[in-house]
């Protein structure tokens, strides 16, 4: 295994190091204010973790404090939907870099209402209509959060209806990507029913040590190696996270690929969830963003860790 080869690493003194260097960046950036429940965050909050495949967990900072993980929820969903629609998903949504901000309408109406990819706001709108499609009667928010929750494998991840009220009140951008969608059908269930799945999936809440273990299947090839299970396919996990790689951080996915050389995603909450194949999962929270929505202290935290560690993809 991969992880064998990074076996000589303290990876508890790497961590710690990289919390203290961090330090003069904290309360840089501006914090998400669009919402009410994301501007209140503490500037200067800071957490990481990394789980390795192992199944050990090492953390730094306010680890164990839950954070809106935001736009890290749309790589469940999209590994969700992909195990309920199959491979025809990518007929509804594509796989490029967009290169336009996380939120942005131009290009959907020159590409005829079919997203660039899963993880600016259209695309993941589009994928958690395909859940809503094959959730019959239950309930697709909560079908969502028990992937997540079976991810962690832990029941603390939870949906912060507070964060999700927020988002329902101010998502009327959202709302038209929705609609937009819908009148080139690419949408195909009622568009308010999508919106409330999508503003519940990115209101979860979960600290950034549970968040390292909820993302660690991405690193097995599908299987939690905690417990054995299968959570997806080899084949599939791979294609999610080379979308990650390209598209994972909106219009900085380059800058984040050559500074980090890992397949990642951000949310406008702060957190990055980054995937190391066959050695680990690495997680950041750290609230201030820069021009792009991600987290800035965080993305150095990452660009550190990967150079001390040597678990550059490249
Ligand atoms: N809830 C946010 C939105 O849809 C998610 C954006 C993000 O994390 O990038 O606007």
């Amino acid at each position: 295994m991969r992880i064998d080869r990074f076996s000589h690493l303290d990876w508890q003194g790497i961590l710690s190091g990289i919390a203290q260097d961090v330090e003069p960046h904290l309360g840089q950036g501006r914090v998400a204010d669009y919402i009410p429940a994301l501007a209140e965050q503490d500037p200067r909050a800071f957490a990481m973790a990394f789980t390795s495949l192992r199944g050990e967990t090492y953390a730094v900072g306010q680890s164990d404090r839950p954070f809106s993980i935001q736009s890290i929820s749309k790589v469940f969903t999209l590994v969700l939907a992909l195990q309920l629609e199959g491979e025809g998903l990518w007929s509804r949504v594509g796989r490029e870099p967009s290169g336009t901000p996380f939120n942005s309408i131009v290009q959907l109406e020159r590409e005829k209402g079919r997203p660039r990819n899963p993880f600016i706001n259209a695309g993941a709108i589009a994928v958690t209509d395909s859940v809503v499609g094959h959730c019959g009667s239950a309930s697709p928010a909560q079908t969502i959060l028990s992937f997540v929750r079976r991810c962690a494998g832990s029941d603390a991840p939870a949906i912060d209806e507070r964060v999700a009220a927020s988002e329902r009140d101010y998502g009327d951008r959202n709302r038209a990507l929705g609609y937009f969608m819908k009148s080139f059908g690419v949408v195909k269930n009622a568009v308010p029913d999508v919106l409330d799945t999508y503003f519940s999936q990115c209101a979860i809440a979960m600290s950034a040590a549970e968040l390292s273990r909820a993302g660690l299947f991405l690193a097995g090839g599908g299987n939690d190696p905690r417990t054995g299970e299968a959570i997806s396919d080899h084949e599939r996990v791979d294609r999610v996270n080379a979308t990650m790689m390209l598209c994972g951080h909106y219009d900085m996915s380059g800058d984040f690929a050559f500074r980090v050389g890992l397949a990642g995603k951000s949310g406008v909450g702060g957190g990055i969830l980054a995937v190391i194949p066959e050695v680990g999962c690495v997680t950041v929270w750290s609230p201030g963003l820069n021009a792009a929505g991600n987290s800035l202290a965080g993305t150095l935290a990452l660009e550190w860790f990967s150079e001390r560690t040597g678990v550059n993809l490249f």
